[in-house]
């Protein structure tokens, strides 16, 4: 066995349709007494009817989470948390929202109970950015992570089935890195494996009917399993392009993460080969990278770059950028490879075995 370091992060999951019932009682247990309820403005009244179960323990509602949190929409949440006399912050939502919660515990130390209704994984990981004059600024600090997660598949009805299969996998991404993370660990690559073969289940069931409470179920266990491998080892290539598309570009976070992952596994199949089998495996197929192109051309998601609003002149920029700073890989950075596999990305083929 390979010597690892596992250092597990403190995380309290409360699982299961209906769980939201019991968020008054985990306020209590956080030792809280008044929330602010975050959400964007399209959850606004998601945020309404999370901020009735929590009656008293309801200091009120903030609907501005976007896409890279803002310095300023931060400052504006802690501002009003302040003055309402919150203790703690509930962010329901996906990404952009648990962001925000974790953009206002980094300064003020408020205890945030997170509620995704996304399969992005942000929930589970000590992981934050802002975005400072056009600039994000991404870190870790163990202070952001949410204390205390619900996961309600119930919530997640009402997310399209086309955000479900991008945010899925986004979400398997995370898993498929970390399986040839520099500091992967067995642990995680046990909830690596469960966590992709979960969500392969699951969205084409969710594609043939998103009130699927069962496929629903599947698909935020999957997500809960790959954001925590997410929050535990290091990122690659993968994520470093898509971070790249996506600040550079202002490309969509789960389409880029959708499109990219193949090329990215076609990359570097032949040097992190126990990684390829354990995706392979979970997908049930003979290839890694084409079984995440299937999954997601077989269920409606985007395939090319170029449908999702990157234009071609912009190709050689992002290879500059995904070059400029060395990073762990399994396989070392080629210019000339790192350029194809954007041009395949682009171009939305299939790549090869
Ligand atoms: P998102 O949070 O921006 O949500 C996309 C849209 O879907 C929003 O309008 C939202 O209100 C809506 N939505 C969410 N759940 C819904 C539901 N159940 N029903 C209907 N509509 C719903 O998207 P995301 O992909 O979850 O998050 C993306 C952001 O999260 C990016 O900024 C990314 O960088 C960040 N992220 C951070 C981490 C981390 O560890 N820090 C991990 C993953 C993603």
């Amino acid at each position: 066995m390979t010597p690892f370091v596992y250092t597990a992060q403190p995380a309290r999951v409360i699982f299961g349709a209906g769980s939201l019932s019991q968020l008054a009682k985990e306020i209590d247990a956080l030792g809280a007494r008044k929330a602010l309820v975050l959400s964007t403005p399209e959850q606004r009244a998601s945020a309404e009817m999370v901020a009735g179960l929590l009656g008293p323990r309801a200091a009120g509602v903030f609907d501005r989470a976007v896409m890279h949190v803002p310095l300023e929409t931060a400052r504006e949440a802690r501002e009003l948390a302040r003055k309402l006399g919150a203790d703690c912050a509930v962010a329901i939502g996906g990404g952009s929202t648990a962001g925000l919660g974790k953009a206002i515990a980094l300064d003020s130390g408020l205890p945030i109970l997170a509620i995704p209704t996304t399969y992005a994984g942000s929930e589970m990981t000590p992981i934050y950015g802002i975005t400072e004059s056009g600039l994000k600024k991404t870190g870790r600090d163990i202070r952001v992570l949410p204390r205390t997660v619900i996961y309600d598949p119930e919530l997640t009805l009402s997310l399209p089935a086309s955000l479900s299969v991008t945010s899925g996998i986004n979400a398997i991404a995370h898993a498929a890195e970390g399986l040839y993370a520099v500091d992967r660990n067995p642990i995680i690559d046990l909830m690596a494996e469960e966590g992709i073969a979960a969500l392969g289940r699951a969205l084409p069931r969710i594609v043939q009917n998103a009130g699927d409470v069962e496929g629903r179920g599947d698909a935020l266990y999957g997500a809960w399993l790959c954001g925590t491998v997410l929050g535990h080892v290091g990122m690659a290539l993968h994520h470093k392009l898509c971070h790249t598309l996506g600040g550079s570009f202002n490309l969509p976070h789960a389409e880029t993460h959708t499109i990219v992952l193949p090329h990215a596994l076609a990359y570097n199949s032949r040097h992190a080969p126990q990684a390829m089998e354990r995706i392979r495996r979970a997908l049930g197929s003979r290839s890694a990278a084409q079984a995440v192109y299937d999954l997601a051309r077989n269920n409606g998601a985007p395939v090319a770059l170029k449908d999702i609003g990157l234009r071609a002149v912009d190709l050689d920029r992002a290879c500059d950028i995904a070059l400029q700073n060395q990073y762990p890989n399994p396989r070392p950075l080629e210019r000339t490879a790192i350029r194809q596999l954007l041009q395949d990305a682009f171009d939305g083929v299939r790549p090869g075995a």
